[in-house]
Order: C-alpha cells, then structure tokens, then sequence
C-alpha cells in the first residue's frame, strides 16, 4: 500500500528529535530517548515531558491518539459509537464499539414508505441474555430526484430519535437535508473523488462526521489524509466490497494497517453498505466479524436480525468477562415453600437457557445461582468454582431452606458426581435432573402434582 505524502504514527526517534534532549530525568525515564520510546508504545502521555515546546507537542499530538479514531454519530443516549478498537484480533484483549447496524429506506419509495421503514427498524430490538439488542441507526438514501421528498425523510427520521446517516452525493442536496437535521449530528455520505471538495467543506462547516469512499485502498487512504489536512478529523472509511471476498480482504487490510502498522490515513472506522438479497446478509455476518464499524442493510428480515445480533453481542463482549447475572435465589413464576429448587451457575446464558427451560413447563420454581464468575457448569466444575462446598454456602447463604421446605435440591445431570458430598453438607434431598436443561419440562411435570 501506498504511504506517500500522508503521515503515520512517529517512531521513537522522530519524538526523540522533537523533545528537549536535556535528559532531566523529570518525565520519570532517565533519558529524552528511554521516553520517546514509551511515548511511541502509547505508553506515556506527552503532558509527562514539562518542558516539551507547543511545535512539538503539536507535531507529536497524535502519538497519543488510539490507532483507529472514535467517531460518533446521532445524538443523546442512542448516539452510535464507531471505532476506538485497539486489537486485530479479539481474543488478545477484546472489541469495544459493536458494528452499528442501520437500516436504508429509499425516498423513492415516498414518505409513507420511508416511515414504514423507520418503525420497522425501531421496532427490532430483542432481549438476550439479560440485553436488549437492536437495530442502532437508519439512513435515507436519495433516489427520488426531489431535493424536498429528501428532506422530508431525513427530517422524520431524525425525529425518530434514531441516529441518521444521509445518504446523497450531491452536496448542494445533502447540505439542504443537514439543515434539517444538523443539531442530530448526521453520519454524511459520503465523500469521493469526484464531489470530495464539497462535502469535506459541507461536513467542516457542519461538524459532521463524514464517509470517504473509494474502490481502492490506495485511494481511499490520499482522500482520508486530504480530508484530514483539511481539518476534518472524525472521518469514516468505505473501501470497494463488491463481492464476501473484497470485503474481507479490505476490511482485514485497514484494521491491520490501523492497528499493526499505525497507519493513520486508515485509522478510522470503517462502513458498509449492502443490498436486499441473501448474499448481502451474510456480507453483514462478515462485516460484524471482520472489521466493519457500521453495516447499512436495504433490508432486513427478523430472521435474520436476531442472528446476526446474536453474533454481534458474541463477538462484542469481552472474552475474559462473561457476561454474568448476580448470585442469589430467583423465583420462576411464582413458587411456594413447596416448589422445587434446583441450581446452575451464574453464566448469563447459562442462567437464561435454564430459567426459559423451567417456564416452558409452568411449574413454579426456585432457582438458585450459583457464583462462578461467570462460568457455565461443566467449565466451572473442572475449574474447582462450582463444588459442593460453594454450592452449600450459596444454600445457606440465600436461605433455599427457609424459602422451600421441601428439604430437596435438583442439581445439573452433568455434575451428578457432586450429589454424595453435597447431601452431607446440606443434609439435603439430592435429585439429579437432565444433562441439558432442555430435559427439565419433562421433570417439572413430576412436580406439577
Ligand atoms: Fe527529556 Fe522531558 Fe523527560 Fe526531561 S522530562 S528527560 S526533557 S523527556
């Protein structure tokens, strides 16, 4: 890839050749150079040199920056966040901005069309594991040649609340649909060769976030740093993805020239936008993968929704913290003291499959949640966190026997081999149910009596 004329992180003897090489000691490093180095692993702030001078505190600003920008759109609570990802992959530490998903409505389609659309988009919100997932933003794309039938959509859907992304790339209509709705910081797209001046001075003028396009990578990073050298700083990237392939290649190459190689004329988010048909939804299972910051759909099919939702709540989430749910003693439907108890841990996913297993049989029960730091049952009895002992203190601890006196507690199949220790320390009925939760209806119904 190109690197002419745009500018990259410094290295440490660039900052080195910038700091005041007097080796005072009072950054805390002994050397201007040992600081430099630090200051080039984004390890120190510049503000811990006293005696750097403003040129190059300037000059030196961005060593500081994270390798992609953090770029928001929308306004208020549902503001969408793009960016400010630090890892190539997610296991080495974790993605933070989950892939904002919008939804294109067309003013072609007129605006009761276009309203039709915006409720569609807002009305796909799921709950998941103790969640709520949705759709995070709508577009209005221009089609229709009416500069008014334009305005008009973007106008309800910046009234929807919804963050806005505005779809033309004729700048004198895109300016006339940010009049009415500056003050709910559109996302504009987008810029490219042939309209760039324009929309660079529209998104200045405006403050707004802006998309640069361009089909190759080459050309999209010598318009992002124009763009850039122009004062505009919250910029989003939209690279060629004609086909799965194109998008995964470009896309995995930005994040890795943003992340790897600190190259800053990509180091901003990144956008897609993909058509109606099948092939393009699995694009946005790719794209929620594969580095796409936001992924613009022309439609999108409950069925598919929720998957790919699903995935990016999977994806999004820290792999060293589970998403976990409080220990305690749960009442499912409303039981009595002569209602079943059985346990699991406190793995979110865990604790939702189990419950919406018990309700599925309409026998009211207690369950009690066990902590294991957010591990599922199997993963923390092999890792000692879920052992007779924590789960007779838990018992004890949310008072299971004076809430149930049935004296009785129903463990997972899986960890049948606890049920001896477990009796002796609780003085307990042990009945061991199912292996898999699924099975649990079917024992419930012993209990309906
Ligand atoms: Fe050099 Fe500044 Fe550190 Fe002093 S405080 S050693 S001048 S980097």
């Amino acid at each position: 890839m190109c690197s002419q004329g745009v500018s990259e992180v410094p290295t440490a003897m660039e900052i080195y050749k910038l700091l005041p090489k007097t080796n005072c000691g009072e950054c805390k490093f002994p050397t201007c150079l040992a600081f430099a180095m630090q200051l080039a692993n984004q390890k120190v702030a510049l503000e811990a040199c006293p005696h750097v001078s403003s040129e190059a505190k300037a000059a030196l600003e961005e060593s500081g920056a994270p390798p992609i920008r953090l770029v928001t759109f929308g306004a208020g609570e549902l503001a969408a966040k793009m960016g400010d990802e630090t890892q190539l992959f997610r296991h080495d530490k974790t993605f933070y901005n989950p892939t904002v998903l919008g939804l294109i409505a067309d003013d072609s389609d007129g605006l009761d069309g276009v309203k039709s659309k915006l409720d569609e988009a807002q009305a796909m919100s799921f709950e998941r594991v103790g969640q709520i997932l949705r759709v995070d933003s709508v577009a209005i794309r221009h089609s229709s040649g009416s500069p008014e039938d334009f305005v008009a959509a973007v106008k309800a859907a910046a009234e929807k609340g919804l963050p806005v992304t505005i779809m033309c790339d004729d700048p004198a209509i895109a300016s006339k649909a940010v009049e009415a709705c500056a003050d709910k910081k559109p996302l504009l797209y987008r810029a490219t060769a042939s309209n760039f001046d324009d929309m660079v001075a529209l998104a200045k003028d405006k403050s707004l976030p802006l998309v640069v396009s361009a089909p190759g990578l080459d050309e999209l990073a010598e318009l992002a740093d124009k763009a850039k050298k122009a004062g505009l700083n919250d910029l989003v990237l939209e690279p060629g993805v004609q086909t799965s392939a194109d998008m995964l290649v470009n896309m995995t190459a930005i994040r890795r020239a943003a992340v790897k190689n600190k190259f800053r004329p990509l180091g901003f988010p990144t956008i897609a936008v993909l058509g109606p048909t099948e092939a393009e939804h699995m694009k946005a299972a790719l794209g929620v993968m594969k580095y796409s910051s936001a992924v613009l759909m022309d439609t999108m099919p409950r069925e598919m929704v929720y998957p790919l939702l699903a995935l990016r709540q999977n994806i999004f989430t820290d792999p060293q913290v589970p998403i976990q749910v409080k220990a305690g003693l749960y009442s499912v439907g409303e039981p009595t003291d002569k209602s079943p108890v059985m346990f699991t841990t406190n793995f979110s996913l865990t604790y939702f499959t189990v419950r919406a297993d018990i309700e599925k049989s309409k026998v009211p029960a207690w369950l009690l949640v066990v902590d294991t730091e957010g591990q599922s049952v199997m993963t923390a009895f092999a890792a000692g966190k879920l052992t007779p002992e924590s789960v007779a203190k838990a018992i004890e601890d949310f008072q299971v026997k004076e809430k149930s006196s049935r004296n009785e507690i129903i463990l997972p199949g899986m960890v049948s081999r606890m049920s001896g220790k477990l009796g002796e320390l609780t003085d307990m009925k042990i009945t061991v149910g199912p292996r898999e939760s699924s099975g649990l209806p079917k024992l419930m119904k012993t209990f309906s009596g």
